[in-house]
């Protein structure tokens, strides 16, 4: 008899002992997700122990708004605001409040955007985070007015502020509202800044629209997660109105670093503390 096939009978026997004994894992952990990069199949409790980064060729998947606090905020510190506050169809949108109570239903938010205040490596801030799961985190009024009273509180309280934006842009069936939301936002950040305040911006993918052009790319610091879709408009509307071809990793988190948009890039895994050293560094600064 062949060695190998012995050792794997006996493994099977084994394995097939053990497997009533398991324990169902708790909140779907069971569950198989496939790699959008390579195409490879992990359960969830894998995918959470690496950061739902693929372990085989690194592509990083969408964190919901709530993993994301989990991974950068220490253990029980987030405690968060306006909770229930939710958009409204200021213009009387077709079918606007039907896509909201289907984001609802899909993702368990009331908005595209979580804020609140945590612990990061120790460091008291105001973190932001939108998840793109949620109208691919558009910003519409009601994104606009969290963000804005969560940096205003970080202005009143003297807290550093910390962003993890990804959007499709500003909220169409909110139409100029929508619009205003930069404005109203940027005007917010920059009270912070003028406070000697300090902002990280975190962009994930993908941050582009009106998002990009507001408070997104106003980070004292601006961050980046690997391979991250970073820009204003999508490369086809530039090629059409520019009228040329666009060079390879146009947008990427790498393009823009190296064009000076983007500060650093940072893994999933080494986030929390670098954005926690950053803290503490300027905190240390300013008690001088
Ligand atoms: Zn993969």
């Amino acid at each position: 008899m062949n060695p190998f096939s012995e050792k794997k009978s006996i493994l099977d026997s084994v394995n097939s002992l053990l497997r009533p004994m398991r324990k169902p894992a708790a909140g779907g952990e069971d569950k198989i997700y496939k790699c959008k990069g390579c195409g490879n199949k992990y359960t969830k409790a894998i995918l959470r122990e690496n950061h739902f980064v693929c372990p085989s060729c690194g592509h990083y998947g969408k964190l919901s708004a709530r993993t994301r606090i989990t991974t950068v905020a220490d253990r029980k510190s987030f405690r968060e605001f306006s909770r229930s506050m939710i958009g409204k169809n200021p213009l009387k949108f077709p079918g606007y409040e039907e896509k909201i109570r289907d984001a609802e239903k899909a993702t368990g938010l009331k908005e595209a955007v979580i804020t609140g205040t945590c612990t990061i490596d120790g460091e008291k801030a105001v973190i932001c985070v939108m998840d793109s799961r949620f109208l691919m985190a558009s910003m519409g009024t009601a994104v606009g007015e969290k963000i804005t009273r969560a940096c205003e509180y970080a202005t009143k309280k003297k807290l550093p502020i910390v962003v993890f934006c990804a959007s499709g842009g500003a909220r169409m069936q909110e139409g100029i509202l929508s619009l205003m939301q930069m404005a109203k936002t940027s005007a917010a950040f920059g009270k912070h800044g003028e406070a000697g305040l300090l902002f990280i911006s975190v962009l994930t993918n993908p941050t582009t629209g009106g998002v990009t052009a507001s408070f997104a790319g106003l980070g004292d610091v601006i961050l980046a997660e690997p391979g991250a879709l970073i820009g204003f408009a999508g490369p086809r509307v530039i090629e059409q109105t520019i009228g040329e071809k666009l060079p390879e990793g146009f947008q990427s988190s790498e393009f823009q670093l190296e064009h000076g948009f983007v500060d650093a890039i940072v893994k999933r895994e080494n986030m929390k503390e670098t954005i926690g050293k950053i803290i503490n560094l300027h905190r240390k600064a300013k008690d001088y």
